[in-house]
């Protein structure tokens, strides 16, 4: 009798699809906007889309994005096609489609950190698993408990006036009731009163929230937290950048405080977790390291009592859908979402666009994702090899 228990891998036939292809391709969208935050002002995103072409004929999409290029973190978009090309491709060539977790395994095995190209890989196969079944991604996980997402905007011209009138546009529109402000990058009396103009001029039509990208120092934000509070805000997000300071300034303020850039997959948010260091978890696939291990902070967070909201590296279609998809899973949401990622940019790249509606976006029901990307319009924004070439004048 055979030990292994090789045969227990499901086994309808011995010919399972396997990857056959790997491709990558940068593609460089214009923003509506310059998007200010305190550590980086983005006039456009690079998305990195990665397709698995499998052998049944299927193939999965799966997005890779980095807020500011490496303003953000270790990885780029750039990076990210180089290790796919050159690292996971040739882990993945002929392996099992279907059989996507021990495949991650596999990949997490000999390709360590890079947990956002993990991501955009994962979610590839996922993509494709789905579409083989018929089922949506969010089915994949269990089923969904929600179709649609409750969306945030975020606020971050730096204006105060052009910031109200962006708000007033978005409630009239019926697009966004959370209004998250991007502060940090001045003082923090001057962020407390932009914040606090802006949250008077809204009053109860809208909630206002901030993120802080950790630009404060414990004390900037003892002050800012007590001050913000009185102002209405709702929440602070990572005022400050370490996961032990964060746990300092919890519960001190009437004032839920969010674990962002500290919680970077399963392992950060225990620890969180362990020492009560936050009222919400900021999840995020690609911080994560992919849906599964996303899946896994939301069920820490869930056991110890952490709100959750479903974040975003302001992805684009692909990467935002993909987060939708999971994040319409978790038993609870109490945060809402900030999936706005697709409508900072200027151009659509889907064959049918993602429907955001009555401060809402649904989430598709079709196999996989659920999305179509529009071909054409993809490969019109897709990067050149020839301005990959950076010439030095001299
Ligand atoms: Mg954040």
């Amino acid at each position: 009798m055979n030990a292994t228990f090789a045969h227990a891998i499901p086994l309808a036939s011995p010919l399972r699809p396997v990857i056959e292809r790997v491709e990558t391709a940068l593609i460089d969208l214009p923003t509506i906007r310059p998007h200010k935050l305190s550590v980086v002002t983005m006039n456009g995103q690079t998305l990195m889309l990665v397709k698995i072409h499998c052998s049944d004929g299927v193939t999965g999409i799966g997005e890779g994005t980095t807020i500011g290029g490496l303003a953000y973190g270790g990885e780029s978009p750039e990076s990210m096609k180089l290790a796919i090309d050159t690292y996971f491709a040739p882990l993945m060539a002929g392996q099992d489609a279907t059989a996507v977790r021990p495949l991650m395994l596999r990949i997490g095995k000999m390709v360590k950190d890079n947990r956002f190209a993990k991501s955009a890989v994962e979610t590839a196969l996922l993509d494709a698993q789905g579409k083989r079944l018929s089922l949506p991604v969010s089915e994949l996980f269990g089923g969904r408990m929600r179709g649609r997402l409750p969306v945030a905007w975020t606020l971050a011209s730096g204006d105060t006036a052009k910031d109200i009138a962006e708000a007033e546009m978005m409630l009239a529109l019926k697009r966004h009731r959370i209004f998250k402000l991007k502060i940090g990058a001045r003082s923090p009396a001057a962020d407390v009163a932009h914040v606090a103009a802006i949250k008077r001029a809204l009053g109860d039509r809208g909630a206002v929230r901030v993120d802080v990208n950790m630009a404060w120092s414990e004390t900037d934000a003892a002050y800012g937290m007590a001050a913000l509070a009185d102002a209405g805000c709702e929440l602070v997000e990572q005022p400050v950048a370490t996961a032990a300071g964060l746990a300092r300034l919890v519960r001190r303020f009437p004032v839920a405080l969010m674990a962002d850039e500290s919680l970077q997959g399963p392992e950060s948010a225990f620890e969180i977790a362990r020492v009560a260091g936050a009222d919400v978890f900021a999840i995020k696939i690609e911080q994560s390291g992919g849906l599964f291990n996303a899946q896994r902070v939301a069920a820490i967070a869930e056991a110890a009592g952490i709100g959750l909201y479903g974040g975003t590296m302001l992805e684009g279609v692909v990467g935002t859908i993909a987060s939708a998809q999971l994040f319409a899973t978790f038993t609870q949401l109490q945060w809402g979402t900030e999936l706005f990622g697709p409508l900072l940019l200027t151009e659509e790249i889907l064959a049918t666009p993602l429907d955001y509606s009555d401060f809402e976006l649904t989430v598709p029901a079709g196999p996989g994702l659920g999305i179509t990307l529009d071909e054409d319009r993809v490969a019109f924004f897709t990067r050149s090899k020839a301005r990959k070439t950076t010439s030095v004048a001299l």
